[in-house]
Parts: C-alpha cells; structure tokens; sequence
C-alpha cells in the first residue's frame, strides 16, 4: 500500500514536472519569434530616424520616382533590411533587372518578413507589401516576375538598406 502510494506520487510529481517543461519550452519558442518585438513609434520619433523620402515612402506609403533610387541598378551581392527597423527583407540573390525603374526582387529573404494587403488607392487594384515588425510601407508586388515564384516585388530604395556580404567588404 505504501508502495503504490509513493509510486502514485512520483508518477504525478513526472507529469507536473513535463507540463512545467513543456510551458517554458513553448514560452521559450514564442520569444524568439522574430515577429513578436513588434517596433512601434509616434510619427514624431520616425521623423527623427527617417529622412524625409525615407519617412514619406515608408510611413506615408509614398513612391520614389522610377530610375531615381539608389538601388534599382545594384548588383551587388549582400543583403537588403528594413531602412527603419533593420529586419532582413530581401537578398541579392533574389534582385532580377525588371526595367521597371524600381529595385525588384522575385522573393523575399523570409516569407514571414515582407507582409501584404489590397490596395485599391489611385483607382487601382494592388498589393501592397509591407514591414511586419514596424508596419513600413515597402512597395507593391505583381504577378509578372520571373519563375519560380513568378512574382515581381517593387519596392522602393527608400524603404531599403543595403548590407554588403562580409566576404564584399573586406
Ligand atoms: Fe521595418
């Protein structure tokens, strides 16, 4: 009888023990999810950070004139971040010369890190993609790019920072 009764309590003090394990563990999973520091600010503190064609494109969802960004011709190897929050958008890999006049990639560098919406502004029916960590508009994507995906994201150079490859700066 004592028996069982120590065997019940250490059979119950193993099943508290993996459901403890188990929350912490999915704690653990849910905060290091890239999305779940959401980057928040008043316009004012990103009219601090932003220039103003940066603010204008990314928080006022306004468009740099075609063949007028720095990145449109680039073919350097590297990656392109968020010009206000820094998450990884694209990477060169990705960058094709679509002779549309804005930097064009036909994938992102991780599907959870460029999100989109309709967009039916200026009586047109469009995609708009977007930052998911600080909500910064990037551009819009179209279904005439290249295979695989046949997407074509056309997005402003305002809206990106270029990082080089370390290998490129050396
Ligand atoms: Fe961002």
């Amino acid at each position: 009888m004592k028996n069982k009764l120590i065997l019940g309590c250490f059979i119950t003090a193993l099943t508290i023990g993996f459901f403890v394990v188990a929350a912490a563990k999915d704690k653990k999973d849910k905060k290091g999810s890239v999305m779940s520091d959401k980057v928040v600010k008043t316009d004012a503190e990103w009219k601090k950070i932003l220039n103003p064609e940066q603010y204008e494109v990314l928080r006022e969802k306004g468009t740099e004139r075609p063949f007028t960004g720095k990145y449109y011709k680039s073919k350097e190897k590297g990656k392109y971040v968020c010009a206000a929050c820094g998450l990884e958008l694209f990477l060169s890999d990705g960058k094709f010369d679509s002779g549309c006049g804005w930097p064009s990639f036909s994938q992102p560098a991780d599907p959870k890190h460029v999100a989109s919406r309709e967009d039916n502004s200026f009586g047109m029916h469009r995609v708009e993609v977007y930052c998911p960590r600080c909500g910064g508009h990037l551009g819009h994507v179209f279904e005439d790019g290249p295979a695989p995906t046949g997407l074509r994201y056309c997005i402003n150079s305002a809206s990106l920072k270029f990082i080089p490859d370390e290998a490129k700066k050396k």
